[in-house]
């Protein structure tokens, strides 16, 4: 079945529903929107992980702090929505997303920027980050 491809991927930011982070997500996002991608790392095991937490999963310490991570991983899954609940995102469907293996090893969930036909598991990806209202940023990946 061919598909139209989408000349842009990112659906406009006007309307675009933007999430309001809250526990430990809001430094997440705070660093995020930075425009350089920060992971928790453990000083205790030398860990990094995501999703945020306020303990180590590995070891239980407390001691997290926030690094800038590369950015880089692999695609490690996705998934396409061809009928989105929401219009603005329905204006570029079908979209993918997908679940990265970041090179420093947590995996992260962002939108797929680039075309649907190069999704291949382990493809090289890079993140971009867009800043969205006062506390939230989407994660774009695209092949590397
Ligand atoms: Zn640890």
């Amino acid at each position: 079945m061919d598909e139209p491809t989408p000349a842009a991927r990112r659906p406009p930011l006007e309307g675009r529903y933007v999430p309001t982070p809250d526990g430990p997500n809001v430094d997440f996002y705070r660093h995020a929107r930075s425009g350089r991608l920060h992971l928790q790392h453990c000083a205790a095991c030398g860990r990094h992980q995501h999703p945020p937490r306020y303990r180590c999963p590995a070891c239980g310490s407390a001691d997290l702090s926030w690094e800038p991570v590369a950015g880089t991983g692999a695609v490690h899954s996705w998934t396409v929505t061809h009928r989105p609940v929401d219009l603005v995102w329905a204006t570029v469907a079908p979209y993918a997303t997908v679940v990265v293996a970041l090179a420093e090893g947590p995996r992260l969930v962002g939108a797929w920027e680039g075309e649907l036909d190069d999704l291949r598991l382990d493809l090289p990806v890079t993140v971009d980050v867009e800043p969205a209202g006062d506390e939230f940023a989407f994660l774009w990946f695209r092949p590397a």
